[in-house]
């Protein structure tokens, strides 16, 4: 069989191992056919980024739409596979970035440790950053989205996204969203491939390909499948 990711005609088998490591984050986005670079006006960064092409297609479509209204998006991050994940997530877990260097004394414990950082970043992974299907647009800083301007680019994507297809999984929590990361009003997935991918994760994926970072000992237990990977918006799934 061959693997056509997104494609709703392949039935997957739990013995796929190629759509495993790609739900996992274990390939180079740059070295692979279905993935593209997102053509520099609808970049916020000046390194190369990027998406899978039916998703890149989408957001232009956003984009130039969102244009006409005077907002501007940009993609400030796109695909990031298991080993840029692990740079991030073992910066905040050694205390290496400037913003958590006391986090060893303050959480001793692996647990209480994960648990701050999963907050906002994902364990290795875990990620929909791997897909190639999710992107952060325009900042990544919860307080960018309480001035006027991010405010205006926040509500032209609540009332227009999901006419190209994104929707926002880290939604507001709360009874509809009891578990996961806070909400990330920067964060928008491409539907169409991205809802796919969720519904084939629980089954693909399992622990053992949670592993291989500094904190790993906390995935099992933290339930990072059930609880973060699955602690989305409804409407995403
Ligand atoms: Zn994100």
């Amino acid at each position: 069989m061959n693997t056509v990711f997104g494609n709703d005609d392949v039935t997957v088998t739990p013995a796929n191992d190629k759509l495993r490591q790609y739900l996992s984050g274990k390939f180079e986005p740059k070295d692979d056919t279905l993935f593209t670079v997102i053509p520099a006006i609808y970049s916020g960064k000046a390194d190369a980024q990027y998406l899978r092409k039916e998703a890149i297609d989408g957001f232009k479509m956003m984009a130039d739409e969102a244009k006409k209204d005077g907002v501007t998006l940009k993609i400030v991050s796109a695909t990031r596979n298991f080993y840029s994940q692990k740079a991030i997530w073992e910066a905040k877990w050694n205390g290496t970035r400037a913003d958590w260097k006391d986090v060893s004394t303050k959480y001793p414990a692996a647990v209480d440790r994960a648990k701050a950082i999963l907050r906002y970043s994902s364990m290795p992974g875990t990620s929909r950053h791997h897909w190639g299907t999710d992107i952060d647009i325009n900042s990544v800083e919860p307080d960018y989205f309480l001035t006027k301007k991010g405010k205006a680019e926040y509500d032209w994507l609540v009332k227009n996204a999901s006419r190209f297809g994104f929707c926002q999984p880290y939604s507001p929590k709360g009874a509809d969203r009891p578990n996961g990361y806070e909400e990330e009003k920067w964060h928008w997935s491409y539907m169409p491939l991205s809802k796919n991918f969720l519904s084939q994760y629980p089954t693909i994926v399992s622990y053992t390909d949670i592993k291989g970072f500094d904190g790993d000992v906390a995935a099992e237990s933290l339930k990072v499948i059930d609880n973060y990977v699955l602690g989305v918006n409804v409407d995403c799934k």
